[in-house]
C-alpha cells in the first residue's frame, strides 16, 4: 500500500487523479490533498477519499473549511494553510508518492521539496520544469526519486524509451522525438480572425477537457512550447532533436523515432486517466477508467509541420531554450501573467506573445543555477510582463 500526496487534487489532473486511485484502493491510500480556493470539491473529496491533511493555501478559505467541517465527519481532519504547507504535506514520511498537480509556478518548490526528498514524482505541473531545468532533474539524480511523467506527451515518450529507461539520462539509439500536438481550436481560423478571439473560445479545446490556464496555452502553442522544454529535460535531448507535429485527431500522442529506422509511437483515446494509470501503476500496468480506443473509428490519422507565424509563441520557447539559463523562467512567468490578462480580456489572444517576446527582449540571460536567481528573474519578468500589459492597454 502506498501513501499518496495529490497537490492540486481539486484540478483537472487532480480530480483525474483521484478517480483511478479510488478504482484501487488496496494499492493507493490518500495521505494528503491540497488546493488553493475551492474548499466545496475539497469537502467533497475528503469525504470520498478520507486524506490525513489537508493543505488549502488560501488563509481566508481555510478557515471558512475549518468552520465547514466541524460539525461533519471530518472534523478530526488536519488543516493546514499557506503555500508552505504544500512543502511540508509533500515530503511527510508517510507519502511515497506526489502528484504535482499544481498549475503554473506555484508548483515549484512543493514538486522540487518533494524530487529531494527521494518521493515518486509524477510529474504533471510542467511549468515548475521549464522553471528550474537542471537544478530540479539534479535534484532527482541526487536523491534517486523516480520521475515518471504524467503529461500525455512525455508519458507517451516514456513509454515508448526502451526497457528500464529512467528519465534524465539519454536513451541509446534514439534519433529524435516526434512530439504531437493538437494544434488547439485556432489551427485553421484565417489569421486575421485571430486578434478577436474570446476567452471562452480559447479554452474551449477540441480534443482534451483541461484547466483553464493550459487550455489557453494549447490554443496559443505555449503548451507545445513548454513541453518541448520538457522534453528536452525529461529525455536529455537537444532543442532540434525534438519536431513538432501538428496531428488533429489527438490518437498519437507522441512518437520515438530510432536511429534504424523503428518509430515507436502510444496511441490511446484523449484522456488523462491513461498516462495518470500508466505512472500509478509503473511498471505494471492497470485500469484507468477510460475507454479502448477504437481504432476502426479513428479511420484515418492527419500529420503536418507547426506554423511558426501562426503560432509565435513555439518560436519564442524555442529561442528561449536556446538561450538557457535563466531564459525558460522568464518565457514561463510572461506567459503566465500574459494568459491571465487575456482571461480577464486586458488584452487580445494575438497580444500574448507580444507581452512575451517584449519580456524575454528586456531581462538579459543568466546562468540558471540557482534557485534565488530563479525565482528573481521569475519575479522581475512578473512586473516586466505587466507594465507591457499597460502599455498595450493605453
Ligand atoms: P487546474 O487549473 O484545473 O487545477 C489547478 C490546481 O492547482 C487546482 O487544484 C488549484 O487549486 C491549484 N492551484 C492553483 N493555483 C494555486 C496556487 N497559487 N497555490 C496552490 N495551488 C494552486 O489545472 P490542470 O489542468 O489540472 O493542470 C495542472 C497542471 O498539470 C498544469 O501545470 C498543467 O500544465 C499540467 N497538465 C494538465 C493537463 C490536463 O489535461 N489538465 C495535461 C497535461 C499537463
Ligand atoms: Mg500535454
Amino acid at each position: 500500500m502506498k501513501g499518496i500526496c495529490i497537490l492540486g487534487a481539486t484540478g483537472s489532473i487532480g480530480v483525474s487523479t483521484l478517480d483511478v486511485v479510488a478504482r484501487h484502493p488496496h494499492l493507493y491510500k490518500v495521505v494528503a490533498l491540497t488546493a488553493n480556493k475551492n474548499i466545496d470539491a475539497l469537502f467533497e473529496q475528503c469525504l470520498a477519499h478520507s486524506p490525513e491533511v489537508v493543505v488549502i493555501v488560501d488563509e481566508q478559505k481555510a478557515t471558512e473549511f475549518k468552520l465547514k467541517i466541524e460539525n461533519s465527519p471530518l472534523a478530526n481532519l488536519k488543516v493546514l494553510t499557506g503555500a508552505d504547507a504544500l512543502v511540508e504535506v509533500s515530503t511527510l514520511p508517510n507519502v511515497d508518492s506526489v502528484m504535482a498537480a499544481i498549475v503554473g509556478a506555484a508548483g515549484l518548490l512543493p514538486t522540487l521539496a518533494a524530487a529531494e526528498a527521494g518521493k515518486t514524482v509524477l510529474l504533471a505541473n510542467k511549468e515548475a520544469l521549464v522553471m528550474s531545468g537542471d537544478i530540479f532533474m539534479n535534484a532527482v539524480e541526487k536523491s534517486g526519486a523516480q520521475l515518471l511523467p504524467i503529461d500525455s506527451e512525455h508519458n507517451a515518450i516514456f513509454q515508448c524509451m526502451p526497457a528500464s529507461y529512467q528519465t534524465g539520462v539519454s536513451a541509446k539509439g534514439v534519433r529524435r522525438i516526434l512530439l504531437t500536438a493538437s494544434g488547439g481550436p485556432f489551427r485553421t481560423m484565417p489569421l486575421e480572425q485571430l486578434p478577436q478571439v474570446t476567452p471562452a473560445q480559447a479554452v474551449a479545446h477540441p480534443n482534451w477537457d483541461m484547466g483553464k490556464k493550459i487550455s489557453v496555452d494549447s490554443a496559443t502553442m505555449m503548451n507545445k512550447g513548454l513541453e518541448m522544454i520538457e522534453a528536452c529535460l525529461l529525455f536529455n535531448m537537444k532543442p532540434e532533436q525534438i519536431q513538432v507535429v501538428l496531428h488533429p485527431q489527438s490518437v498519437i500522442h507522441s512518437m520515438v523515432d530510432y536511429v534504424d529506422g523503428t518509430v515507436l509511437a502510444q496511441m490511446g483515446c484523449p484522456d488523462m486517466r491513461i498516462p495518470i494509470a500508466h505512472a500509478l501503476a509503473y511498471p505494471e500496468r492497470f485500469e484507468s477508467g477510460a475507454s479502448p480506443l477504437d481504432i476502426f473509428a479513428v479511420k484515418h490519422m492527419d500529420f503536418e509541420p507547426a506554423d511558426l507565424v501562426r503560432f509565435p509563441c513555439l518560436r519564442l520557447a524555442y529561442e528561449a531554450i536556446t538561450a538557457g539559463g535563466t531564459m525558460p523562467a522568464v518565457l514561463n512567468a510572461a506567459n503566465e501573467i500574459a494568459v491571465e490578462a487575456f482571461l480577464n480580456e486586458q488584452i487580445r489572444f494575438t497580444d500574448i506573445p507580444v507581452v512575451i517576446e517584449k519580456t524575454m527582449q528586456q531581462i538579459p540571460v543568466q546562468k540558471g543555477d540557482s534557485l534565488e536567481k530563479i525565482l528573481e528573474m521569475d519575479s522581475k519578468a512578473r512586473v516586466i510582463a505587466n507594465h507591457a500589459i499597460q502599455n498595450l492597454a493605453n
